[in-house]
């Protein structure tokens, strides 16, 4: 062998030890799991669940940073711009899809500056309103909104987040524009409702079921096409007149484009335990949801996700015509 070619051997070994020692040992460290809406409210308890779970198989514990604002953009925005190292990760839901139109000027790529991890869940959402709302039922509230359109509020997780999406779909389907309030999240969005400082909510029921069990806010509706077993006196949006009213809230998790596919490929593995985790699923079902199955909690499924529905949501938004800049 030359000393060149030695050298280059040697050169090529030291290189591969140093990206193998890099990452095979991954997680050596805290893994931070980005949410981008404020603490206590649907996403976040659906991320502090699966966290938990992947820091028993990850052997490190994956702890949660809410970073709400801007209907979830911030967050996303902070991730895409964090070191590719499998240490900064991103649990977000279908807002990733609708921003990518709703947002004229987005500091990121949806789909470029991401890698994928998997799918983790469909949540179903709900119409709920402050307690003392008077309307009993869909097709009341529907008419008390028609009414009341200049003082009925709605709150939301900012635009692009499901809670805007579900509030848009609704006012789009009683042809009425109501007054809507934005928060970093609908954690404190619920705080509101419970308050009565705000009127209506569409959101998940990862954040709804409690109050709705507990009667301290009023349920009108749930966006699935059949009943809730948790729920099954609450008619869907459709039985209450409410024509092809079905929205699901899909989550994922995505890591910086870059980041070495050892460490995502163990991060997969994770997810995918702990959505057979017995916990998870047990708390998942008492919140009316289930996790997705294995062959979801991919990247390919999860990339193929994101693709068709910012395809499905593109026209709709386009045709609503609200953008934020
Ligand atoms: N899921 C909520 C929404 O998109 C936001 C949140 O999790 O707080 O409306």
């Amino acid at each position: 062998m030359t000393l060149f070619k030695s050298l280059f051997a040697a050169t090529a070994l030291v290189a591969s030890l140093v990206a193998g020692t890099a990452h095979a040992d991954y997680p050596e460290r805290t893994i931070t799991m980005v949410v981008p809406f404020a603490a206590g409210g649907p996403t976040d308890t659906v991320a502090r669940l699966v966290a938990e779970s992947m820091s028993k198989d990850l052997g490190q514990q994956v702890i949660v940073e809410n970073v709400g604002g801007a209907g979830g953009t911030l967050g996303a925005g902070r991730v895409a711009s964090a070191d590719a190292d499998g240490y900064t990760i991103l649990l977000h839901h279908i807002g990733m899809a609708t921003s990518a139109t709703l947002y004229r000027k987005l500091a990121y790529d949806p789909l470029n500056a991401f890698d994928y991890v998997g799918l983790v869940t469909d949540v179903p959402m709900t119409i709920v309103s402050r307690k003392d709302l008077e309307p009993t039922d869909l097709k009341g509230l529907i008419d008390y909104a028609k009414a009341n359109k200049d003082t009925v509020t709605v709150a939301n997780a900012g635009i692009g987040a499901a809670s805007h999406l579900c509030g848009m779909l609704f006012m789009s389907a009683i042809e009425t524009p109501l007054v809507t309030v934005p928060y970093k999240g609908t954690g404190p969005a619920m705080t509101d409702l419970l308050g009565g400082q705000v009127d209506i909510m569409c959101d998940q029921t990862t954040n709804t079921t409690k109050q709705i069990q507990g009667g301290t806010i009023k349920a009108f509706a749930v966006t699935s096409p059949e009943r809730l077993k948790i729920f099954p006196d609450l008619p869907t949006a459709v039985e209450g007149g409410l024509k092809d009213f079905n929205v699901g809230i899909w989550h994922g998790v995505y890591v910086p484009k870059g980041t070495p596919a050892d460490a995502t490929a163990k991060l997969t593995a994770a997810l995918q335990k702990s959505l057979k985790d017995e916990n998870v699923v047990a708390r998942f079902a008492e919140l009316g949801t289930v996790p997705s199955p294995e062959s979801d909690a991919t990247p390919e499924a999860l990339k193929a996700k994101l693709e068709s529905e910012i395809a499905r949501w593109k026209p709709v938004i386009e045709a609503a015509g609200q953008y934020a800049d």
